[in-house]
């Protein structure tokens, strides 16, 4: 991507770039006490920086009226767009929704809690104009997350990179700016199944990190409950890593030569010392535990089956209900979405 002179100085105003378009995207889920706030930091932002932009908000299937409030917001503002989904399709299917719509030359992700301060956008910009593709927003510190969070978050993803061959960047999280050439890129990957931590370490291309503090919650409580986050790691190991499969073969190989070598020894404990019958307690435990094994093994490969399965039936990763915002900028909008894909 070729380098923007205007971009110099990303916070001179009066000198709008009208060649260059911001996206910033926002899921929204069930967030209608931050969203105002959101929308006013958002948009002062937004307002000092010298290149045209779009804010596009996803609302994913809200039930406590974020998604009325960003409807009647996108019809008045034009620009702002609400993307909203026919149920809750989850943050990730979320967030795909919201890069598909997104029609900017650089487009930033941002979470609706204000946990991301938005106030960092120039300085991604700024990173952006000097030449990454992507810049990574690193988490300094966690605000208001419990040590059990922050502690399991750590070791998650100690693990996940040890098994996985793509190397997952630890305290960074979806916070980030992606050039046009990142978004095409991510938007080409036809997984259903869609890690979006683990997508955007696949794609590579060249990364700027920058580090930030990260704010506690504006309003509301967090989506997500330790299951929630259980199976977003089971979804992140079994995605990127089949590390698991061959675990449960390395078992099964330890297992079974186990087992050879305790026939050889009760040959020889029989030929040595006769034939006793003592040895049920053993047989049992050893039953229960070569069951377990078997067991664990099983589902394993049932839940790499059920991801195959998932993709085979290539359903759309979300839904759309509606796409609104004001009339003056959808005529100008319809030529530029070539790059939307099935679902919309
Ligand atoms: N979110 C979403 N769909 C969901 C859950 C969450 O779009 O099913 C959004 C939510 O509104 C927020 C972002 O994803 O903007 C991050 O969610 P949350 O704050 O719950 O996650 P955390 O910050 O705890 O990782
Ligand atoms: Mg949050």
């Amino acid at each position: 991507m070729p380098v923007f002179k205007e971009l110099r100085s990303p916070l001179k105003k009066n000198n709008v770039n009208e060649k260059l378009l911001l996206s910033v995207v926002v899921p929204v889920y069930n967030e209608r006490q931050a969203l105002p706030v959101l929308y006013q930091r958002v948009q002062a932002v937004l307002q000092s920086i010298p290149i045209k932009n779009e804010l596009i908000l996803v609302d994913d299937g809200s039930k406590d009226g974020s998604d009325d409030w960003i409807a009647d917001l996108a019809l008045r503002v034009p620009n702002v767009r609400a993307v909203r989904l026919s149920r809750n399709f989850g943050k990730e299917a979320a967030l795909t929704a919201g890069i598909d719509h997104a029609n900017g030359d650089a487009v930033i992700i941002l979470d609706a809690d204000l946990q991301d301060p938005p106030e960092l956008i120039p300085q991604m910009l700024q990173a952006w104009h000097e030449g990454a593709d992507v810049v990574a927003m690193k988490r300094r510190s966690r605000a208001g997350e419990s040590f059990t969070k922050k502690t399991s978050a750590h070791f998650f993803y100690r693990l996940l990179n040890r098994i996985s061959d793509t190397d997952i960047p630890e305290d960074t999280g979806d916070f980030r700016l992606m050039s046009r050439k990142a978004v095409n890129a991510l938007a080409a990957l036809p997984e259903r199944n869609r890690y979006m931590k683990g997508l955007f370490a696949w794609i590579g291309l060249p990364t700027t990190v920058i580090e930030y503090d990260r704010a506690p919650r504006a309003a509301g409580q967090s989506q997500w409950n330790y299951l929630n986050l259980f199976h977003l790691a089971f979804e992140g190991i079994t995605s990127f890593s089949i590390a698991p499969l061959r675990l449960a073969t390395l078992a099964g190989v330890t297992t079974a030569l186990l087992g050879i070598l305790f026939a050889g020894w009760i040959v020889i404990k029989t030929l040595v010392l006769g034939e006793p019958t003592p040895g049920y307690p053993s047989l049992i435990a050893l039953i229960t535990f070569l069951g377990g094994v078997q067991l664990i093994s099983i589902g394993l490969l049932g839940e790499y089956m059920g991801k195959t399965y998932f993709e085979a039936k290539q359903r759309p990763v979300y839904l759309v209900r509606d796409v609104l915002q004001t009339k003056s900028v959808r005529l100008t909008q319809t030529r530029t979405q070539g790059h939307q894909r099935d679902a919309a």
